[in-house]
C-alpha cells in the first residue's frame, strides 16, 4: 500500500507539487494522467525518493519512505531497504548495455540478497518466461526491439519481489506496434493483484486496468474517481479539455 499525503516539491521558484493526497492500496492499480509539466513524473520519483520533497509525508506498508531525521549511513539502509520493495519502470527502460538480458535480471538479487548464482539464475529464467523472452537470457539489450527491452526491465523489476510497482509511461518511447506486448505483460500483474501506480498516455489502457483514475494538472489533482468516470464522464472541465486532446 502506498500513501502520499500532502506532499509538496519546487525545483527553486517552481513549485511542481502542491499538496498531493493519493492513496493505493493493496492490490490495486492507480493511473495518473495530465499534461506535460503537471508532475507525474516528479510525484512518482518521489514515491521512492529519487526526488526528496519538501513536506508532506509517503508510507509504504506504514513504513514512511521520507525520513529527514536519519542522517548519512542510516538513512541509506533505511532507502535501500524500500526501494528494494518498489520496482520501478521508466519510459526509456534504463538496461545495463554491457550485461546480457539475464544478468541486468539476476544483478540485484545478487548483490542485495546475496543470492547464489545458480538460484538468481532460475529466478530469472522464470521472470523471463514470464514476460515471453526465455530464449533473449543472453542476449544484450542492444539487440532487442524496445518492447523487448521494456518487458526485461519489467522482469528486472519484479526480480526483487517488490511490493509494488511504480510505471512512468513505460509504453510511450515505443513504436505503436510494440505497446500491446508490454501492455500484456503490465496486465498479467494486474490479474496478479501487483499494487500498481502508473503513470500513463494510454487513455485507453489506463481505463481498462485501473481500479482509480487520478487527474493532474499544474502539481494538484484536478479530480480523481473510478476510471470509468473519469473517462467518459469528468467533472471538472480542465479535465474534460484534456481528454478531448487526448482521447
Ligand atoms: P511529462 O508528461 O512531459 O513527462 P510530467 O508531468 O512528468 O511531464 P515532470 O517531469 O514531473 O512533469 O515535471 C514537472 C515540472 O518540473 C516541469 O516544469 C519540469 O520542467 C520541472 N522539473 C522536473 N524535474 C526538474 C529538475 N530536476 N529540476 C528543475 N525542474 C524540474
Ligand atoms: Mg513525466
Amino acid at each position: 500500500m502506498i500513501e502520499i499525503r500532502d506532499v509538496h516539491k519546487s525545483f527553486g521558484d517552481l513549485e511542481v507539487l502542491k499538496g498531493i493526497n493519493l492513496t493505493v492500496n493493496r492490490g490495486k492499480i492507480v493511473s495518473i494522467i495530465g499534461p506535460s509539466g503537471s508532475g507525474k513524473s516528479t510525484l512518482l520519483r518521489s514515491v521512492n525518493h529519487l526526488e526528496v520533497i519538501d513536506q508532506g509525508n509517503i508510507l509504504l506498508d506504514g513504513v514512511q519512505v521520507n525520513r529527514p531525521d536519519m542522517k548519512g549511513l542510516q538513512f541509506e539502509r533505511h532507502i535501500n531497504h524500500i526501494r528494494q520493495n518498489m520496482g520501478m519502470v521508466f519510459q526509456h527502460f534504463n538496461l545495463f548495455p554491457h550485461l546480457s538480458t539475464i544478468d541486468n535480471i539476476t544483478l540485484a538479487p545478487r548483490k542485495l540478497k546475496k543470492m547464489p548464482p545458480k538460484i538468481a539464475r532460475e529466478l530469472g529464467m522464470e521472470l523471463l518466461n514470464r514476460v515471453g523472452l526465455a530464449s533473449k537470457a543472453d542476449v544484450f539489450p542492444n539487440w532487442l526491439s524496445g518492447g523487448q527491452k521494456q518487458r526485461v526491465a519489467i522482469a528486472r523489476a519484479l526480480a526483487m519481489e517488490p511490493k509494488v510497482m511504480l510505471f512512468d509511461e513505460a509504453t510511450s518511447a515505443l513504436d505503436p506496434e510494440l505497446v500491446e506486448e508490454v501492455n500484456q505483460v503490465m496486465q498479467s500483474l494486474a490479474e496478479e493483484q501487483m499494487t500498481m501506480l502508473i503513470v500513463t498516455h494510454e487513455m485507453g489502457f489506463a481505463r481498462d486496468v485501473s481500479d482509480w483514475a487520478m487527474f493532474m494538472d499544474g502539481g494538484v489533482v484536478v479530480e480523481e474517481c473510478a476510471p470509468q468516470k473519469l473517462f467518459s464522464n469528468p467533472d471538472q472541465e480542465r479535465t474534460q479539455n484534456f481528454l478531448r486532446k487526448h482521447l
